[in-house]
């Protein structure tokens, strides 16, 4: 296939990993790029030494093109801009944060900017400031998320209507029947991050891993929007969130609930109780572990497949 897409990042497939704090490091993102989709460094709980380090490996293990994505909440941003120009990284991502700030600054470099959006007003916004391609996340999405409850299905073709630079749908895509219903509603490329969770080569501790392939439909939730809104399997620290609502805590109380570094415990060190377990609804269809590789082979036959299957329906 070649598309808009396929031909801005130089890839085989408009397949990309989405950039995920603690699950996504050098292994997964070279392990995606190698198979000719687009890997994507998770660099928002990497300390500016740590972002080095896995651009350097990443480096090694793939002669492919890979990105960084930068949520712009993290707090050594600049350190995290420069280490990235310095390694000449093709590709980045940006997200969680205004799209005028940096687009120009790592587009003179030769860096191409895609922006991560959850609303039709901020895809405007991202088009104005001159990023070349954006990713519209749908509310099913994990992690952080947009506050206004935009399902990928409504967002991707009001998005298309009114935006002429190339769109990765993102939300709720697990197989090559979803990126083929993305792609009828006019998506470029799918942007996709649980099944990249439960996978080999990601840095997620194997008790978040079995979690997220254990898990059902509706035990996930879009909670704490008063702070930066996130996309949580239901756990015991979820519980406690509910609780704080139910006695109307103020924003202070909730932030002082989640504290610091409750996405590591969760995510990477594996503490399924009291951690943050950021992972979107699509988890509830996952139900087994498998490598880089076979996620990207299994997407690519179920979407020829799906697209064989209906290419002669019609009413
Ligand atoms: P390496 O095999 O080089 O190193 C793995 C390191 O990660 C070990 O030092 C190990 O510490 C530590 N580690 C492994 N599991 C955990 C855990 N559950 N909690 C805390 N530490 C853990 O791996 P990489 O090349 O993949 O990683 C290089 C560096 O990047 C490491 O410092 C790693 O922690 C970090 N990293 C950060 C990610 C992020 O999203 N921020 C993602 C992946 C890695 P020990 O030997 O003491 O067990
Ligand atoms: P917290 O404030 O709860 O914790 C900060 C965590 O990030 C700690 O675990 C810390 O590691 C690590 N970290 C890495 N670099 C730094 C740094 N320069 N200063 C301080 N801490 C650092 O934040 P969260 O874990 O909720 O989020 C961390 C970042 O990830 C934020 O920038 C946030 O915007 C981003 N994020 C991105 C998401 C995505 O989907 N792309 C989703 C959620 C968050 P240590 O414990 O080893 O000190």
């Amino acid at each position: 296939m070649k598309n808009r897409i396929t031909e801005l990042f130089n890839i085989e497939y408009p397949i990309i990993q989405a950039g995920m704090i603690w699950c996504s490091g050098w292994k997964l993102a070279s392990a995606v790029s190698n198979t000719g989709g687009l890997g994507i460094i998770g660099s928002g709980s990497m300390y500016p030494q740590v972002l080095d380090e896995h651009i350097l490996k990443c480096k090694n293990a793939t002669s492919n093109p890979f990105a960084v994505n930068l949520p712009m909440l993290y707090p050594n941003i600049e350190e995290h801009i420069e280490t990235i120009i310095r390694h000449k990284v093709p590709i980045v991502f940006t997200s969680a944060g205004n799209p005028k700030l940096y687009t120009s600054r790592l587009q003179s470099k030769g860096i191409t900017v895609v922006h991560v959006v959850s609303s039709l007003s901020f895809a405007k916004k991202a088009q104005e400031a001159g990023v070349d391609a954006i990713v519209a996340e749908g509310f099913e999405a994990g992690g952080h998320n947009g506050r206004d409850e935009t399902t990928t299905l409504c967002l991707i073709p009001m998005v298309k209507k009114e935006i002429s630079i190339p769109i990765i749908a993102a939300g709720g895509i697990a197989t090559g029947q979803a990126m083929l219903a993305c792609m009828a509603l006019g998506a470029e490329g799918f942007q996709i991050g649980s099944r990249f969770v439960a996978c080999n080569e990601s840095s997620a501790h194997t008790n978040f891993k079995q979690a997220v392939i254990n898990a059902k439909e509706g035990d996930t939730e879009l909670t704490l929007k008063e702070l930066t809104p996130v996309r949580l399997l239901k756990n015991n620290f979820h519980q406690t969130i509910k609780a704080a609502y139910n006695n109307n805590a103020s924003k202070e109380e909730l932030q002082n609930l989640l504290g610091r570094g409750r996405a590591k415990k969760g995510m990477f060190e594996g503490d399924l109780d009291d951690g943050e377990l950021e992972i979107g609804q699509i988890a509830g269809l996952l139900d087994n572990l498998k490598s880089a590789e076979e996620i990207v082979k299994s997407l690519v036959s179920e979407f020829n497949d799906a697209k064989n299957q209906i290419i002669n329906t019609s009413f």
